[in-house]
Formats: C-alpha cells, structure tokens, sequence
C-alpha cells in the first residue's frame, strides 16, 4: 500500500529516544524545555507550550485567552474536529465561517461579512481559529487586518504547518495571531508520536498556557500567590489538566526537528512532480498562496468530476494507494447537527468538500510512485 501519510525516523531519532530510556527522566526533564526552544527559534516566536497534542494545545490556548460560557469561536468547517471541540470544551458556542471555493481555507471575504453581521448582532467571536489546509496559509494578513479591526483574538490551527511560511516569515512566528498551534502526530510534518505546541510572543499567555498543561500548577517562586512554605512547595492557581509531553516524545522531537527543512523541501519537490504528472487531467491542484511556502502535509486536488470521485476513491484503493479525503465538513458531523448546524449552512465548504481528494505525499515517497499514483489517476479520471 502507497500509504498517504508516513512517518520518517532515522536511527539518529531513534538513539534519541533510547538515550532518554536509559536517563533519569522519562517526564519532566530537560528534553521538552530543549524541544519547546528549538521550534520558538526556528518560528521566531518568544515563547512554546510542548503538550501531548495539538488537541491539548488547542484547548489550553482557547483557555489562555479566557474563552468560556456564552463565549463564541469560530473556525473553519474543512478541518479535523479538533479545531471546532476545542470551544466545546470551554463551554463556548462554537461557529463556521465558510471556505475560498479553491484553497478550502477560512475566506476573508465571508470572514469580513459574518464579522460585520455579528457586530450589529452583539455576537461577536472572541477567538477565530483559522485553518492551513494541507499546510498552505491562510491569508492571515487579511484575516488579522479583521480581527483586529473587532478585537478578536486569532489561534492558527497549524497542525499540518510546521516548516512552511507565509509572507517571508516562519508559521508560528504569531506575527498575525495570539498563538499558532502545530500537531507532531505520525502523519504531520515531523513527529513526537502523540504531541502538539502552542507558540505565542506573549509571556502571560505562553505562563497561563503552561500552567494549564501541568493541572494549574506553578512551581516557580515568582508567580508564588503565598509564601513559599519551602522546595517541596508549589501552588495551584487554575484548573488544569495533565496534558504534558513526555521526554521520550520530546527527544523524539528535537530529534526531528534537525531535518525539518529537509522534509519540507522534499515534500515540496514531490508536489511539484505531481504538478507536472498531473497537467492535463480533469483535476485542479489545490496550491499555497504565491506569498507563501507550504509545509505540503496534504496533496490535495479538487476533481472537476466529483460524481466520479466515490469510483476513483474505490479504483485507487484497489491499486493499493491510499488515497483520502480531508475533511468531511464539520459542521455535519452527527454530534454537530446535533447542535443545530444543518446541510447548506456552509455552501463553499460543502461543495468543496464534493470534489476533494488526497493523494499520497511522504517524505519517502519515490518519483516512481508519484508517477504511478498519477497514472493510476489518469485512468480512471475518464
Ligand atoms: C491533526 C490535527 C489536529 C489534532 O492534532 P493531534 O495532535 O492529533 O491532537 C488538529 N487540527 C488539525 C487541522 C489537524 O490536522
């Protein structure tokens, strides 16, 4: 099986996990604070929060910015659940903005009018979580031009966007945002197993967000309420969670993290193969923005037949090439018609939905494969 997604470890990823085996700490040692400074470097932001997933990180940064009840959130219904339950578990009202028909990223256009809407409505979001389908930016200039303009706070939901870029900077780096999210789970660009980071450039928040991943809990004698009672002493101030990353997974991280720049160009250069396999069929590429470098943890091409799509699904995976579909709308999942969404609320996302289909990109992926997903494509596109 051409398997959509892979992991890549390499003996030097896996020494680092045994050398942590065979040290003192298998959590709460050196490894994560080393981790967190490698990804807040090479982002540019001041600060990063390691936690056990990008779920977590999503959580805590919806927490951190005091989202709560009769707060609302909004994100985008093309993602993993995970973007929309994270104001669920805050006990928020969670909302959609619909798509760009081409990029199926959070649309500024209907951003700006559901923005304006609400404002007359007195219900506006306190947080929107953007969205970087496949790793290619949103348009997070536009998007924070807007939150700013009625004080929104902006979480980007980079699970699938470590390493790439947008307007010459690093994702993560929080110039247009509060804090930006990344996921290291198997599939995504680099991994620690299970793992996400919240990185932010504000020291209250990246404090809260740390508190919160270790059950509300402080050891740190500045931010003492009371008086230190001794080296045994620490204080719980919130209600938190035990969300931390262990060393193993850390390790497995900063490991990495060293080829992170590698994985990115490869991904790039797989992409690009595909472009050029693909030219001609009835497919529309979904690409990044010009202004921006894509970490590629999706390749993602909208059918211009997408009653074939159920079929070509079918034929691919027969041929042994797992190919996906990413995302079914989240706003119609059954726990989210449950809630009062309904078909039709987000038409672009619905219909981007239709054509959408995910071919296989790997760090080891091979031309030969690229080619022969692509003739495989070719096919059954007729
Ligand atoms: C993978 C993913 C998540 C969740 O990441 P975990 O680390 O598995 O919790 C959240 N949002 C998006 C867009 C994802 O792709």
């Amino acid at each position: 099986m051409i398997l959509y997604g892979k992991q890549d470890i390499s003996n030097a990823d896996i020494d680092a996990v045994v050398d942590v085996l065979q040290s003192d700490f298998l959590t709460q040692g050196p490894k994560v604070p080393a981790f967190e400074k490698a990804i807040s470097d090479y982002c540019g932001a001041s600060f990063a929060v390691a936690v056990n997933s990008a779920t977590s990180a999503l959580h805590i940064a919806c927490l951190a910015l005091n989202v709560g009840a009769n707060d609302w959130v909004w994100t985008s219904p093309i993602t993993f659940v995970a973007s929309a339950n994270c104001a669920l578990y805050c006990g928020a009202n969670i909302d959609f903005v619909d798509v760009e028909p081409t990029s199926g990223n959070m649309c500024p256009k209907a951003l700006a009018a559901k923005l304006a809407w609400a404002a007359e409505n007195a219900c506006l979001p306190k947080v929107i979580i953007p969205v970087h389908l496949c790793g290619h930016s949103c348009d997070m200039k536009a998007i924070s031009a807007l939150a700013k303009q009625y004080d929104v706070k902006v979480i980007e939901d980079a699970s699938h966007g470590i390493g790439g870029s947008f307007d010459g900077n690093k994702l993560g780096c929080c110039q247009y945002s509060d804090i930006t999210v990344f996921s290291f789970h198997p599939v995504k660009i680099i991994t620690s197993a299970e793992g996400g980071v919240a990185t932010t450039n504000d020291s209250q928040l990246a404090q809260s967000m740390a508190m919160l991943r270790s059950h509300g809990i402080t050891k740190t004698p500045q931010q003492m309420l009371r008086p230190n009672e001794g080296d045994w002493y620490y204080e719980q101030h919130q209600l938190g969670f035990n969300y931390r990353m262990t060393e193993l997974q850390a390790a497995l991280g900063l490991s990495q993290m060293t080829r992170l720049d590698e994985f990115i160009s490869r991904r790039n250069q797989l992409a690009q193969h595909y472009a050029t396999q693909l030219s001609g069929l009835a497919v529309n590429i979904v690409e990044p923005l010009s202004n921006s470098v894509s970490a590629r943890h999706l390749q993602m091409i909208r059918l211009q037949t997408p009653s074939k799509r159920k079929a070509i699904f079918a034929a691919l995976r027969n041929a042994e090439i797992q190919v996906h579909v990413h995302y079914f709308p989240v706003h119609l999942q059954p726990y989210y018609l449950n809630l009062g969404f309904a078909v039709g609320d987000y038409p672009q996302a619905e219909r981007f939905y239709e054509q959408i289909l995910t071919l296989p990109l790997h760090t080891q992926l091979t031309e030969q494969q690229v080619e022969l997903v692509s003739l495989a494509l070719a096919e059954h596109i007729v």
